[in-house]
């Protein structure tokens, strides 16, 4: 079984930024774990009527990929679109593996 340096357990917005600071920090020997079916946690998931931010969009945003939203209260699509951005830009998608156990 290989080892990793780091696991980083869910892939919402608090595991993306986890990764990133990772590679910041020229450490990319890490895995991130997600008990779903998708990269993205939380905002990719609900999906229902009217789902959207109850903070301002900006506040969002990360401090290093600022994005111009189209409304101050974003609905889930545009989150989940801002989400799917970062997750590209940073690759995030390869160092993720579904992971269904030994956690809940
Ligand atoms: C439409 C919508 C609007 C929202 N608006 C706001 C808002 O305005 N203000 C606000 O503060 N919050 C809001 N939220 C909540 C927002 O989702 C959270 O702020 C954000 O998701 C927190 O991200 P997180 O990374 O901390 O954790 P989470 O979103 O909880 O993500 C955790 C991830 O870890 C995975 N995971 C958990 N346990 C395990 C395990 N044992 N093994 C593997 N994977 C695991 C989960 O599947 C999930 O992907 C909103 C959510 C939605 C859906």
């Amino acid at each position: 079984m290989k080892k990793y340096k780091v696991i980083i357990i869910g892939s919402d917005f608090g595991g993306q930024c986890a990764a990133i600071n990772l590679f910041k920090q020229g450490i990319s020997d890490f895995i991130i774990l997600e008990r779903r079916d998708f990269v993205g946690g939380t905002c990719c998931q609900n999906s229902y009527p009217g789902a959207a931010v109850d903070v301002q969009s900006p506040l969002y945003s990360f401090s290093f990929k600022p994005y111009l939203w189209s409304q101050m209260y974003a609905e889930q699509s545009e989150l989940e679109h801002y989400t799917r951005l970062i997750i590209d830009k940073y690759k995030l998608g390869e160092g993720y593996r579904k992971n269904k156990g030994p956690f809940p």
